[in-house]
């Protein structure tokens, strides 16, 4: 059963786990999409060149026209490819027709000389495969249809003797094929997931996996010069008091209201607001298109009262409290620190003030 599931993992998971493989699957078909892109350019150059000299060479005097059609193909597949979404269906489409077209173009190459092994055919087996990371299975197919097609052709084209040569050549290359494709997909996947580890990594807190500082940082910078949106909101939030709780009960106390916190603003925001810790016991909310202050207000109000009620800390059963300083967000402010300036104003007078856990930027 478990050698079952290995196959078929790497077959039709390129050797890692279907979630893992569906986490990833966008980041490898725009891989595709760019190699396929470059490779298009080199086709429209050889096809080209391939013509041009057919026209003035007698040797590859009869393909002239496989030669134009192919450079005509891989001039308006170019065009398609700057149109097409890169991870669109229509661009694996267009992928694997070209793929197909190309097999079809090795069948009358090496039919058209058909008293010698097709060995254009052949290398297009073996290497076409390699410029594409999809699941094997569908490469599988590909292979064995197209062998099929060139063998029952070349049947009817080509010498017997010189069939037997290519039947006993296309089968094996087929398998080849199929089995290379299987070794470069599962490593070039790999190394997707690696990747992508790495900047999950990178980009998280440790200690409460919400965002930390540089991926906090370089989010809300990227929203603030985003033309297209010019309202926001900016909370900045920090534990009151956090010192003493971590003399009175221990470093581990203290660890776990952050950890609880964070448990909280990962569960109160879910609506894509880049939420994180900004480091020790301050944490940072953006909500985009929204610049209304008793919005804001309303949304500081619940998180005072949403910590007060479920962040507690263990041994004294004493509630935690926090201030939060909001700085609203016109559009005029262009980067991070100018917004989080203003914040950090509001916060320090939340934090001088006893009656109101939150304050607004008024400057
Ligand atoms: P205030 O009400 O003015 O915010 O006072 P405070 O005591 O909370 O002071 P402040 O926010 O400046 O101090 C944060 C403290 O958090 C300082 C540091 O010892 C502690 N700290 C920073 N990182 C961690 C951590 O990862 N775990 C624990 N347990 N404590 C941390
Ligand atoms: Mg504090």
């Amino acid at each position: 059963m478990k050698a079952l599931r290995i196959l078929r993992n790497y077959f039709f998971y390129c050797g890692i786990e279907k979630d893992e493989y569906n986490a990833i699957k966008k980041e490898a078909y725009i891989s595709n999409f760019n190699v396929w892109k470059i490779l298009h350019f080199l086709m429209a150059a050889l096809f080209g060149a391939l013509f041009i000299s057919s026209l003035h060479y007698e040797l590859l005097k009869t393909n002239t026209w496989l030669y134009m059609l192919s450079f005509a193909y891989s001039v308006i597949a170019i065009a398609l490819f700057f149109i097409l979404k890169k991870d669109s269906i229509l661009a694996q489409f267009l992928i694997y027709l070209s793929i197909s077209l190309l097999f079809l173009l090795g069948c009358v190459l090496s039919l058209s000389k058909p008293d010698l092994p097709a060995v254009s055919f052949i290398a297009f087996l073996l290497t076409t495969p390699m410029f594409m990371i999809d699941k094997p299975f569908f490469m599988a197919i590909e292979l064995s249809v197209v062998s099929a097609v060139f063998l029952l052709w070349a049947h009817s084209v080509k010498p017997h003797d010189i069939w037997l040569i290519d039947f006993a050549n296309v089968i094996p290359f087929a398998v080849v094929g199929i089995i290379l494709n299987v070794i470069a997909n599962s490593l070039r996947i790999k190394e997707f997931v690696l990747t992508r580890e790495i900047s999950i990594q990178k980009d998280t807190d440790d200690m409460t996996g919400l965002k930390n500082k540089g991926s906090l940082t370089r989010e809300i910078n990227r929203f603030l010069t985003d033309k297209s949106t010019d309202k926001g909101l900016l909370l900045v939030m920090d534990v009151d008091r956090f010192k003493s709780i971590n003399d009175t009960y221990g470093h581990d106390a203290g660890d776990d209201v952050i950890r609880q916190l964070g448990g909280f603003l990962g569960r109160t925001f879910t609506q894509g607001e880049i939420v994180g810790r900004f480091g020790g016991d301050e944490f940072i909310a953006f909500i985009g298109n929204a610049d209304d202050p008793d919005t804001a207000c309303r949304i500081a109000d619940g998180i005072v009262k949403g910590v007060s009620e479920n962040v507690v800390l263990e041994n004294g059963g004493q509630r935690i409290s926090l201030s939060i300083g909001i700085a609203i967000y016109h559009g005029s402010e262009k980067n991070y620190s100018e917004l989080f300036k203003k914040a950090d104003i509001a916060l320090y007078e939340a934090k001088a003030d006893p009656e109101n856990r939150y304050h607004l930027y008024n400057g």
